[in-house]
């Protein structure tokens, strides 16, 4: 018996091909024309491994050539994925910073792929034939907008903050109310910089409260600087007091010291305008007369990740020769994203239907109540009576660290299943690919029609189909 196992053991496995007859079968060759040949060969290796111990195993599964192969295949491609890569948002949270925070526009793409397969004038001045400046692509148009005198754009607002202190104030006192020394998310902690950029901080205020006398009281010969900075996600309510940017600003020119802002997220539209948000623009910040603003660009502004800071000539001129700049330099395709997107700001209209950002916060409950229904329709019709799928109110983020605090009404798919928990259901379509990522609100998965683009319906009601139907 014993023997006669042995002998049917040894057989099937010598009947598993080997690495070079399935490197030449047409599927092998298939494998190596679409992958590169370092996975493939592992991915055939650990194919045989696991075939073999099977077998060894005595399980009685499906020995054909054809799961061999499948298995092989599947390998393969988990090894040769790359592992950035795009997936549906359907947390509502339209500035994510973990999913990547703004989205492009059309324009800001189209303008990257021109300009980075192609040679370009990136620091090149075409008129005079010699050496220019990175930094020239941008000014006329943040000039244009924000209505500062000068501007400059490095890879981050955390940078733009670095690089402002470092060259203000390095060695020398900042005045901070003790209110606004904030951490976002990230670990960026308002101190830490400060200190990094080799600023002294100088604490004035309490938590909740911050008065004109008390940023007075603090300043001595060596004072460099006068900060105000955004709270960000934090927001300090009830018995509250801080000083605004102008009384700063006025504080300032009696003391002769320059005053900043870091805006954090920096909005180059009047959000007030449109209903909901308590945010000035940029532009009331930059006649306030403040001498350095500082935002992000892929926060409100809804560009490529940078920081942008504007302000007065004799201190961007400063900002721009620090030799730290040029290790925070913004590169060729981030310029090419962020003109294009400034572009859209000329015509306010325009920006708020072009740039993916601003179209989500802004868009109307109507609008999204519709594309929710289309949702839900587009999933019954597919999975039938078999799954609950209601269109719900509910609310939705900003996110970025911008108006979190903000509530912002919204309607959403809510998904639930009997055959499936809703834990199990959010984990297989984050699994999956492309992934999709909701959230969970009592026993049901929740998909918010803010984020979803119309583009991703299809493939979100086809992901929803195969996750349920395999529960069957
Ligand atoms: C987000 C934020 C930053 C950091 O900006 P990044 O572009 O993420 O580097 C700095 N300050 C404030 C107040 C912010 O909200």
């Amino acid at each position: 018996m014993v023997e006669k196992y042995m002998h049917e053991t040894q057989q099937l496995l010598s009947g598993i091909p080997s690495v070079d007859e399935i490197l030449k079968s047409p599927r092998g060759i298939d494998m190596l024309r679409r992958y590169p040949r370092r996975f493939v060969l592992q991915g055939i290796r650990e194919g045989i491994d696991q075939r073999r111990r099977e077998i060894l195993a005595g399980r009685s599964a499906d020995l054909s050539e054809e799961i061999l192969f499948a298995e092989i295949e599947k390998i393969v491609e988990g090894l040769s994925a790359l592992s950035l890569r795009p997936l549906i948002n359907a947390t509502g949270v339209v500035i994510h910073t973990n999913l990547g925070r703004s989205t492009l526009s059309a324009r800001a793409l189209e303008n990257i792929v021109r300009v980075s397969e192609s040679y370009s004038n990136l620091e090149y001045d075409i008129d005079a034939g010699r050496r220019g400046k990175r930094y020239v692509h941008i000014k006329r148009i943040l000039k244009e907008i924000t209505g500062a005198e000068d501007a400059l754009v490095v890879n981050n607002n955390a940078a733009a903050v670095l690089l402002c202190l470092n060259t203000l104030a390095k060695g020398r006192e900042v005045i901070v109310s003790r209110g606004e020394l904030v951490e976002i998310g990230g670990s960026f902690r308002m101190p830490d910089v400060m200190s990094s950029s080799g600023a002294v901080l100088r604490e004035v205020g309490t938590t909740n409260k911050t008065n004109l006398l008390d940023y007075e009281s603090a300043i001595t010969e060596r004072t460099s600087l006068l900060l105000k900075i955004h709270r960000s996600n934090f927001r300090i309510v009830g018995f509250t007091d801080e000083v605004s940017i102008e009384e700063l600003v006025s504080l300032g020119k009696r003391h002769n010291l320059p005053v900043m802002f870091d805006l954090g997220s920096g909005s180059l539209i009047d959000l007030r305008q449109h209903g909901f948000y308590d945010e000035p623009a940029v532009q009331d910040i930059v006649k306030s007369g403040v001498d350095l603003t500082t935002f992000s660009g892929d926060k409100l502004l809804g560009g490529p990740q940078g920081g942008v800071i504007v302000g007065k000539r004799e201190y961007i001129e400063k900002v721009q020769k620090n030799p730290l700049t040029r290790a925070v330099r913004i590169d060729k395709l981030t310029l090419a994203g962020f003109e294009a997107t400034l572009m859209d700001y000329l015509d306010e209209e325009k920006a708020v239907r072009t740039i993916p950002t601003l179209r989500m916060l802004l868009q109307k409950p109507e609008e999204i109540r519709a594309r929710a229904k289309k949702i839900v329709r587009a999933l019954k019709r597919k999975l039938g009576e078999s799954v609950r799928i209601e269109v719900m109110r509910d609310v939705s983020r900003a996110g970025g660290g911008a108006l979190p605090e903000r509530d912002l009404p919204t309607f959403v798919a809510a998904v639930s299943t009997e055959t499936m928990s809703v834990n199990e259901l959010e984990e297989a379509l984050r699994k999956g690919n492309p992934p999709i990522i909701a959230r969970i609100k009592e026993d049901s998965l929740i998909l918010d029609a803010r984020t979803i683009r119309d583009r991703d319906i299809p493939i979100l009601v086809q992901r929803m189909t195969s996750v349920l139907s395999l529960q069957e």
